[in-house]
């Protein structure tokens, strides 16, 4: 039984702003034994034909999904759980924690320091930049969100700030492919959690500086600056009213080039190695990340210039439903690879959890088949301890 609180696809239906497209190309948006067949394999999909997938799978999977019905609570119950719904009680003796890794927005304590005047967005409250007020806007957060939204708020002709902390920087496309068609031939994307180096840091990685656009167009920060958005540095801390950014620019840019360097060191090697070079154009390098020559370390939020504060800070989960205790002190779950530390119960969808694509679409089906296998261990072996 598959329980969901809203409607098939509801994140995507619900959760997501009016411009976004997939970050992932259509070839890769695939589910199991489901893929795009539409006719435009290097596109990007809009929210809504997101949603019309999702709902084409669900009826082609005849997934067993009850909508309207919240999970409220789940609690251990002798050798299996109680869950309670909006819509009933259930008991099972294997659960899946399916519920996502990115329920609510992430906003960092320093924004109780903003003075009353200045809007709070977060990225599940916004639409559209016609929502804002005039005035200029400050976007915190250079990832994957923060890049889109300081983009698309700048055309809406309000002056943006970005705040720019640590970030994955990526080209869109990289020697004549999508550079995601690259991190999956070279293997990237499969990377298994044992075989990470530093699992846990791994899993809080900011998303990658990417934009799906019908152009294929490149959105890192020396985009941003060439239309005009001002970068400062980390949003550090505001006092009296005054926000305070790290000084770290030169720094924090010279780490996202040379990780970015690095992958494509790795994508170059995979193509010689592999015989792939002649199927893909020349090795190609990129500017580095421009200093702007002189970044500001405060603004003054007094002043009222600024009518707006975009949190792009990231994404958590929610699971103050669950009564069982396998949450840590920083509200990540308790798991090896999807196996949660109470019998019987099950992750998906979490970030690298069990390969470097858990969290994207076409990162499911390996996990699922492993997750599967382990509970289908789990089942047997259970009932043969009872026979
Ligand atoms: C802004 C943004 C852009 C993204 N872009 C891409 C992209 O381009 N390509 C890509 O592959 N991935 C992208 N992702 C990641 C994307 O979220 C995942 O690929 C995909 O949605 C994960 O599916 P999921 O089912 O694990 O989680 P979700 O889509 O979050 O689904 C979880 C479901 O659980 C339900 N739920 C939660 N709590 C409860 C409860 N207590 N009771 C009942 N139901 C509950 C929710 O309503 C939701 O429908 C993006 C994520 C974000 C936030």
């Amino acid at each position: 039984m598959l329980l969901e609180r809203g409607d098939i696809a509801n994140s995507w239906r619900h959760e997501r702003w009016d411009s976004l497209r997939l970050l992932t190309p259509n070839w890769q948006t695939r589910l199991p034994g489901f893929h795009y067949d539409g006719p435009d394999p290097d596109g990007y999909m809009t929210m809504g034909e997101v949603v019309e997938f999702i709902d084409r799978f669900a009826a082609f999977s005849r997934a067993p999904v009850r909508t309207r019905t919240a999970v409220t609570g789940v609690a251990r119950d002798g050798d299996g759980y109680q869950v309670t719904t909006t819509n009933g009680e259930f008991r099972c003796r294997t659960l899946v924690i399916a519920s996502g890794a990115c329920n609510r927005p992430h906003v960092p304590a320093v924004h109780d320091a903003i003075p009353p005047f200045i809007r709070h967005v977060t990225p599940f409250d916004y639409r559209n930049p016609s929502q804002l007020p005039e005035g200029r806007v400050l976007v915190v957060g250079p990832s994957a969100t923060g890049v889109q939204l300081a983009a698309e708020i700048h055309r809406s002709g309000r002056p943006v700030t970005l705040s720019v902390g640590e970030h994955v920087r990526l080209p869109r496309t990289y020697r004549g492919r999508d550079v995601l068609w690259w991190m999956d031939a070279a293997g990237v994307w499969d990377q298994r959690h044992d075989e990470v180096d530093d699992l846990t840091r791994a899993r809080r990685l900011p998303s990658p500086q990417l934009v799906g656009t019908p152009e294929r167009a490149t959105l890192d920060l020396n985009a941003l600056s060439d239309v005009g958005v001002e970068l400062v540095g980390r949003l550090s801390a505001v006092r009296d009213g005054r926000a305070l950014f790290s000084g770290g620019l030169r720094n924090t840019f010279s780490l996202a080039d040379l990780k970015m360097e690095r992958l494509l060191d790795t994508f170059d090697e995979w193509a010689s190695t592999s015989g792939r070079a002649l199927d893909v154009g020349p090795p190609e390098r990129f500017p580095a990340t421009r200093v702007p020559p002189s970044s500001r370390l405060q603004i003054d939020l007094t002043r009222g210039d600024y009518s707006t504060i975009v949190w792009a800070t990231g994404y958590r989960p929610d699971y103050s439903w669950l009564q069982v205790p396998v949450v840590d002190e920083k509200g990540h779950l308790r798991h090896v690879g999807g196996v949660v530390e109470s019998p019987g119960m099950y992750a998906l969808g979490l970030p690298v959890l069990r390969r470097r694509k858990s969290t994207f679409i076409h990162g499911i089906e390996d996990d699922a088949r492993d997750v599967t296998a382990h509970l289908v261990g789990f089942l047997g072996s259970a009932a043969s301890t009872i026979s």
